[in-house]
């Protein structure tokens, strides 16, 4: 393994591997990735995999608008052969009651003054979109034909290849265990294969990045929270978008085999590491789901999982370095949206290591924005 490099990142999720190619692009020097299991095993493999520009913060508009436009032609933007599975079938989100209603619709002002072609539908026009969508007491919903889906894996592959052919190297089985500092400096990074020194790392554990944060003496407001999601046997395409409804708190979408693939969020998930699948949610997941979606209810389910959501206190992620440890960033908290925000923000987190202008201001996303009050707080989640 080699014993030296400029930058080091940890974790080989989407953001570890968008922001190690990045780096190297832009002329970083010798960039490593170590990724204590394999590519992708961690959210990353296990998530949703969609992609929408309809938030409601501007900060979540403006990074989930750039990404998705660098996801509709990744492969040529990174000279790779990955068919990253890049697909617009829409996202219809369901608002029920006066408060949702109007927020959706503060959402949609905010959404078009970012040129984010999203539309309010009436509960009949939503069932032009799924036809059989239980409508009850729905107020309408909005609606953007361009947001859809990728396949995470490759997504994440297609980086990771443009990352090696820019001499990134990439360790996968391989953890790490410690970061040496001395006096406000990183020396080096401390893994089960060896120490590789450097001083400059990027934290981009996911889940784990307050365990990584705390290896390096920095506490990040960070903690993960389990998420399942299950997946139905296949039937003939039926329905076109991710179809979500805060209000039940789910999102359910067909993928392009035929599976329905669907996941709720507990209010009540501890926090903690635990990944096992819940027969809990199997049966929550069921009930809430066959009441937008009736005739669901006779699917088989075949398969189960579980992955770890990062979570922040306001949603949004933390992009930055610490003011004790100068040359420790990190790129992580994204809650349930990072893979679909992972192009712009390798190449944001990549800019800012470098001191570069960055595409779009980051500084306010530190994690010094806990202390002064200023949140971005998103109320459009699962
Ligand atoms: C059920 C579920 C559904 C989701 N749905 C969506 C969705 O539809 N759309 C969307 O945009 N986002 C979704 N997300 C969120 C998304 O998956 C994450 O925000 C995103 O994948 C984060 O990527 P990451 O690279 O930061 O983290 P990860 O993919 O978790 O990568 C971090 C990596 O760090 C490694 N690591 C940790 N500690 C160490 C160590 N000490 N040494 C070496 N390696 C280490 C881990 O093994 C892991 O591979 C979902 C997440 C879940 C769990």
């Amino acid at each position: 393994m080699i014993n030296a490099a400029d930058v080091v990142v940890i974790g080989g999720g989407v953001i570890g591997c968008s922001t190690a190619y990045n780096l190297a692009k832009l002329g970083a020097g010798k960039v490593v990735v170590i990724e204590k299991g394999y590519l992708a095993s961690g959210a990353t493999g296990r998530c949703g995999a969609g992609m929408r520009m309809q938030w409601g913060t501007e900060t979540n508009c403006l990074l989930s608008r750039e990404s998705v436009k660098m996801l509709s032609n990744l492969p040529e933007r990174l000279d790779v052969n990955v068919d990253i599975e890049f697909t617009q079938n829409g996202y219809l989100l369901l608002a029920y009651g006066d408060k949702m209603e109007d927020q959706f619709k503060k959402n949609l002002t905010l959404q078009h003054s970012l040129g984010i072609p999203s539309r309010w539908v009436t509960p009949q026009e939503a069932l032009e979109i799924v036809p059989f969508l239980n409508t009850k007491d729905m107020r309408g919903a909005t609606y953007c034909a361009e947001d859809g889906h990728c396949n995470p894996f490759k997504v994440t592959e297609a980086y990771a290849q443009a990352a090696k052919n820019l001499q990134v190297e990439i360790y996968t089985d391989t953890e790490v265990e410690g970061i040496v500092t001395k006096n406000g400096q990183i020396l080096s990074v401390r893994t089960n294969k060896g120490d590789i020194h450097t001083n400059t790392v990027v934290n981009a554990a996911g889940g784990y990045a307050k365990t990584v944060g705390r290896m390096a003496g920095i506490e990040l407001p960070i903690f993960p929270e389990r998420h399942e999601i299950l997946v139905t046997e296949p039937v003939d395409p039926t329905m076109g978008p991710m179809v979500m409804s805060f209000y039940h708190n789910l999102y359910c979408q067909q993928s392009p085999h035929g599976s329905f693939i669907m996941g709720i969020g507990h209010p009540n998930e501890p926090e903690g590491f635990d990944i096992r699948s819940s027969w809990q949610f199997l049966r929550d997941m069921a009930n809430r789901l066959v009441d937008i979606l009736p005739p669901l209810a006779g699917l088989n389910v075949i398969r189960q999982w579980a992955g770890l959501y990062d979570m922040c206190p306001d949603r949004t992620p933390i992009l930055g370095n610490s003011p004790q440890l100068k040359q420790f960033y990190t790129a992580a908290g994204f809650s349930g949206h990072g893979f679909m925000i992972s192009p712009i923000t390798g190449q944001l987190m990549a800019e800012m290591i470098l001191g570069k202008p960055t595409t779009f201001p980051i500084q306010m996303f530190d994690a010094g924005r806990f202390e002064r009050g200023e949140l971005f707080v998103e109320p459009s989640v699962v």
